[in-house]
């Protein structure tokens, strides 16, 4: 067996491998990323935050859904020919993404080793490739990025063809007539959409009401009315009791008594992480039930030289904070005199149909914390970007606390949420006040002048500054 030398190890090259070994190698030092698909990318690139969003904004392209209110274009969606645009669309995504990492990694001289990662040591790798042949990595620090799987929960028939979780749902091969979605977290959330707007009949299934309640509830209850209007039917406060498959179809059936039938079923339960293979326990490297790796504040585990980052430590699981969690895990365990923390103000980005973001308190955890707070809100429809596009229903809506008169929350529902939310996140992050928007000047016709008015109606309820 060959066995080699590095500073760093990475094992996955998803999003956060990518970005923790470029931040060593930036340092100077020797990395290599183990992965084990063919290609590196990951969740983001293969199975999660690409695909889907290219599938969403493939979706709202061939079903005509922003031209509809506007120019009254009706489309119908045939479901073979569309499946196969939709799957075209992403794996062209994707070839670009893996390019783009492929040639990072290159450039920052990683040094990209295909087969299956073990750990065997405090400071060594085992890599076996396909064809069985092993090979030792060693290196001073581990830096474990495995990522997360779909959890799967018993009970329910995944041998079914038409029974999916996040991961097989990109392999259908044509768009369904009906769906249940059970789970309604933001994937179970996001495909419904996604779905309905192609003209599936979507069953949402959430046993928490109201949905998404880490997000303003405000936001979601306009969410919410948005997915209803493109013909989601949600059931909430119920679960679904068994899945089986009956008369052809799929049918659900529920506490209440009632049951759902449809031709397919995705469940979005939650996800657990890819450490099963790893060899964790016996370096006593610890783990929670749902397999996620156990770290500190600077992404250390209970072994001194392994650190972990990304899904595969848990919440909040997303591609923006993994790489952010990799560079700071790599700056501490080179004691790197750069990122030393990942920043406090992280925004959420769900891309549901309407799309939504935010950054900050919402309105209830400022109310819930004892702060005095003043909201400002301004309408899409009031604006004049948003009378362009057809957007009537967006809004953006900003918390300020009145003591100070500071941002403290912003919240985005429509168009370019996404995008649109960081504004408020950098003027948050700058400790900007509402006299921040009041002076600041926006491209007329945009949907960031929506910040001015939203900063005059909170204005107005605020009063001027006391001198
Ligand atoms: C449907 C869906 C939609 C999402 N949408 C968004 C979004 O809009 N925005 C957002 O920020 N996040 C989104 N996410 C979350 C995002 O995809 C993840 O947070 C991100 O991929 C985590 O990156 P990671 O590098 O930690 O793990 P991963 O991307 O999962 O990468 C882990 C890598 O490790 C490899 N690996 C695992 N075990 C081994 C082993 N033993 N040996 C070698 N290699 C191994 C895997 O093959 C994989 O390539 C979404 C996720 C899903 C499922």
């Amino acid at each position: 067996m060959t066995s080699e030398r590095f500073d760093l190890v990475v094992v996955g090259g998803g999003a956060a491998g990518e970005k923790g070994a470029a931040q060593a190698a930036y340092f100077g030092k020797r990395v290599a990323v183990v992965e084990r698909r063919e290609q590196p990318g990951g969740a983001t690139v293969h199975t999660g935050t690409l695909p889907s969003k290219t599938l969403r904004e493939a979706a709202l392209f061939l079903s005509g859904y922003r031209q509809r209110d506007l120019y009254g274009v009706s489309v119908e969606v045939a479901p073979h020919m569309e499946v196969a645009k939709l799957v075209q669309r992403k794996n062209a995504v994707r070839e670009l993404e893996t390019d783009r990492m492929l040639e990072n990694l290159a450039r920052h001289r990683v040094e990209l080793v295909h087969g299956d990662a073990r750990l065997v040591g405090q400071a060594t790798v085992e890599v076996t490739d396909d064809g069985g042949e092993r090979r030792q990595l060693s290196a001073d620090v581990i830096l474990i990025v495995t990522g997360s799987s779909p959890f799967r929960p018993p009970g329910i028939p995944f041998d079914d063809p038409d029974v999916h979780d996040s991961d097989t749902i990109l392999e259908i091969d044509r768009v369904p007539v009906s769906l249940a979605v059970l789970g309604g977290g933001v994937i179970g959330c996001e495909y419904a959409s996604m779905f309905a707007a192609l003209g599936t009949d979507v069953h949402l299934v959430e046993r928490r009401a109201p949905l998404l309640s880490f997000l303003d509830a405000e936001i979601i209850e306009r969410m919410v009315a948005g997915m209803r209007d493109l013909g989601v039917t949600f059931h909430l406060g119920e679960r679904a009791e068994t899945v089986a498959r009956r008369d052809g179809g799929l049918v659900c059936t529920l506490p209440s008594g009632g049951a759902i039938a449809t031709e397919k079923v995705l469940v979005t339960a939650g996800r657990v992480g890819n450490t099963a293979s790893l060899g964790l326990e016996a370096l006593d490297v610890e783990t929670d039930d749902r397999g996620r790796i156990q770290v500190d504040e600077t992404f250390r585990t209970s072994v001194p030289s392994v650190y972990a980052a990304g899904d595969v430590i848990g919440a909040p699981a997303l591609a923006s904070t993994s790489m952010e969690q990799a560079r700071v895990a790599v700056c501490h365990a080179f004691g790197f005199a750069y990122k030393q923390e990942v920043a406090s103000l992280l925004p959420y980005g769900v891309y549901t149909i309407p799309e939504v973001s935010c950054v900050g308190l919402s309105e209830e955890d400022a109310v819930a914390r004892g702060i005095d707070t003043v909201v400002g809100r301004a309408m899409f429809r009031d604006n004049a970007r948003g009378a362009i596009i057809g957007d009537r229903d967006g809004m953006t809506k900003l918390v300020f606390d009145r003591a100070t008169r500071r941002l403290i929350g912003c919240h985005c529902v429509g168009e370019r949420a996404s995008e649109l939310v960081h504004v408020g996140h950098a003027v948050m992050t700058l400790h900007g006040t509402v006299e921040t928007f009041i002076e600041m000047v926006f491209n007329y016709p945009s949907l960031s002048e929506t910040y001015k008015y939203a900063a005059y109606d909170a204005l107005a309820k605020l009063g001027p500054v006391e001198s």
